[in-house]
């Protein structure tokens, strides 16, 4: 089942093609469109091209113009503490710089000051798309309010903005129901709740945000990713090695998401683990692929999931190239599994999406890490992938095929080998066509430049055999006449021909 159908009408009439999961988002008119109408031009938009960084802006203005969701957001804070035990009565709250806000009184010159620069102190890049304000308590207390603005590339259907949110929190919770926060080798931040303010009917806002505790740390200074090796930069990754090793305690029976959800018949909320949080695994507007007790399992769906986005355009991108890739995926299952230690069967481990070195936060030193943010989409895989090294220490040219451990994997290797686990050692040294396949479920994590996917795809055939160097061109020719019978390959290429 298609994620989102095309919005163009003409004459009364619908489009139902799939909306384009990469490409289908127009940034004029703001809605979702197929292959064949996401054009601009071909849905009637003008040619004229905005820039991403032009949308956000206008975005941030538009949200902190409509200062009435405010007042929704301070209430979701406020029953979070009242959960947790406090006493709320006389309590109040306000957002840093906005005290004495009314939304209904005209505003001071220093609140709208305050309002139009919210978005713009928090050295966060222009791209990014967090907004971050403190919410002080009249106790002296303070939670921090991360919105999720706007998503980067798609712009997805509520329900599954929704499950990222249920599964970022649900894994947090995972860390407290473990009682590993504040253990100095889980850095890690506790969400207090999160609210959406797609849910009021009043809004026609569409963000939703997630409150935390407010951290105690800062983000990295330039050392963690500069590629120079002191002392600073090789504690912090010992760290994370020690972080690896206490998530190797905490495995689950199954490949999925934890969320943060009641049961069905149950009003408390707990941790349950559940389909993929991904938006790569999503088959249908609310439904998400897994859980799976075998890696084998998980894998064979997968591709027939991105097989099928492929054929009924949901994914318009190199469609004939990409089809030919996932079909010797297929083929080669049985490999990638023979040369898994595990097999493909669980346990399962904890990895986080969206391993960004920006991510990780340091105390005021710079000597310890202190946080470690954004658990969106993470997912518990397989140990060979779990536990192979973060992409921050990846090399520069990885999309580009670039197989050759970095200095960072070496000395995040001897990390765990200084600790007496030669295993994991291994699995850092020996991870990367397990990145390359696996990594694929997070998001649609496909390279859209077609020189990097066919490079990308030339080094995962040579991973798994060296003397594999044939060119990409001479290797489809060959698989086309291979695989002349698939009757979804020959519905793509008479599609392709009928549309050029
Ligand atoms: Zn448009
Ligand atoms: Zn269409």
């Amino acid at each position: 089942m298609p994620i989102q159908i095309c919005n163009f009408h003409t004459d009364g009439l619908g489009c139902f093609q799939p909306v384009e999961i990469r490409f289908g988002f127009c940034s004029s008119c703001r809605k979702q469109y197929c292959v064949d109408h996401a054009v601009k031009t071909s849905h009637g938009c003008s040619e004229v091209v905005r820039h991403i960084g032009t949308l956000i802006r206008n975005e941030r203005r538009q949200t902190t113009a409509n200062m009435v969701y405010w007042n929704t957001l301070l209430g979701v804070p406020m029953r979070s503490r009242a959960q947790q035990g406090h006493n709320t009565k006389g309590l109040t709250c306000h957002i840093r710089g906005l005290e004495g806000f009314n939304p209904s009184a005209p505003q001071t010159p220093a609140q709208r000051s305050a309002r139009d620069t919210i978005f713009d102190d928090n050295n966060i890049g222009l791209e990014s798309p967090y907004g971050f304000v403190f919410i002080d308590f009249s106790d002296g207390y303070t939670i921090t309010a991360r919105i999720l603005l706007f998503s980067t590339d798609d712009r997805l259907p509520k329900a599954m903005e929704e499950f990222a949110d249920k599964v970022e929190l649900g894994t947090l919770r995972f860390f407290q129901d473990l009682q590993l926060l504040g253990k100095r080798v889980v850095p890690q931040v506790l969400a207090v709740g999160y609210g959406d303010e797609r849910d009021d009917p009043n809004s026609n806002i569409d963000f939703s945000y997630m409150l935390f505790y407010t951290l105690p740390g800062v983000p990295p200074g330039s050392f963690l990713w500069s590629g120079t090796f002191g002392k600073q930069r090789e504690r912090m990754f010992s760290q994370i090695a020690e972080f690896f090793v206490e998530l190797e305690k905490h495995p689950m029976e199954r490949m999925g998401s934890i969320i943060w959800d009641s049961p069905p018949g149950s009003q408390n909320p707990s941790c349950l683990l559940t389909s993929f949080g991904s938006y790569a695994t999503f088959n249908g507007p609310e439904t998400s692929l897994g859980p799976y007790e075998h890696a084998q399992v998980a894998l064979a769906d997968f591709f027939r999931h991105q097989k099928y986005q492929l054929k009924t355009k949901e994914n318009g991108v190199d469609r004939v190239d990409n089809y030919l890739i996932l079909l010797w995926k297929e083929a080669k299952l049985p490999a990638l599994l023979e040369s898994m230690p595990s097999g493909g069967r669980g346990p399962f481990y904890l990895r986080r999406a969206l391993d960004s070195a920006l991510t990780i936060g340091v105390d005021k030193e710079e000597v310890d890490i202190a946080f470690i943010l954004d658990w969106r989409f993470s997912s518990f895989m397989p140990k060979e992938f779990a536990f192979s090294s973060l992409s921050f220490m990846w090399p520069a040219d990885y999309a580009q095929g670039n197989n050759v451990m970095t200095n960072d994997e070496c000395y995040f290797a001897t990390c765990f080998e200084n600790m007496g686990r030669q295993d994991l050692s291994n699995i850092v040294r020996n991870g990367r066509r397990y990145q390359r396949i696996f990594n694929d479920f997070f998001l649609h994590h496909w390279p859209t430049n077609p020189a990097d996917m066919r490079s990308s795809f030339n080094a995962l055939r040579r991973d798994f055999d060296s003397n594999d160097t044939e060119g990409f061109d001479q290797w489809k020719e060959k698989m086309l006449v291979e695989h002349w019978g698939d009757k979804g390959l020959q519905t793509i290429i008479v599609q392709e021909l009928l549309a050029h």
